[in-house]
């Protein structure tokens, strides 16, 4: 196939990519519609984004989202002047301004793509990022070891 002139070529990390052709495979096995082509299906994909941006703006255009950490996804509320709190609790979206789990924040919080930061299950990354740092561990004192068998 030609390449488009208005075509830009820029570099996908590789797991990405690798997670990206699953979700292409995977969705054209259930639908024929999808794009044939992976470049065009990815760029279809970003262009959702861009459009559901652009539909939450107009959904929603007194919320804003003002950040967030590992646990919690912060809204700034325009017309109550207020910024409200959601997080898991129980594995569902509270949001504590309302104290519900089924207002118009938790509406709009599900459809950001930050709400996926929020970790559902802390102690199984908690368990990871410990092995994680116990490789880091055994890693960094094999080298001490060498370094000191080589200084001898
Ligand atoms: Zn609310």
């Amino acid at each position: 196939m030609p390449r488009s002139n208005a075509a830009e070529l820029i570099t996908l990390r590789v797991n990405i990519v690798k997670e990206l052709r699953n979700k292409w495979k995977k969705e054209r096995e259930r639908n024929p519609y999808v794009n044939e082509h992976f470049g065009g299906f990815v760029n279809e994909l970003l262009h959702d984004i861009l459009e559901k941006d652009e539909f939450l703006r107009h959904y929603a255009p007194f919320l804003s989202e003002e950040g967030c950490t590992r646990d919690t996804l912060y809204i700034k509320d325009f017309k109550e002047n207020k910024i409200t709190e959601i997080h898991l609790s129980e594995n569902k979206l509270h949001c504590s301004l309302c104290n519900s789990f089924a207002c118009f924040h938790i509406q709009f919080a599900m459809a950001t793509p930050r709400v996926a930061k929020l970790n559902l299950e802390l102690e199984t990354i908690d368990a990871d990022i410990e092995e994680a740092g116990q490789q880091v561990k055994k890693i960094t004192s094999s080298r001490r070891r060498r370094n000191t068998i080589s200084r001898n």
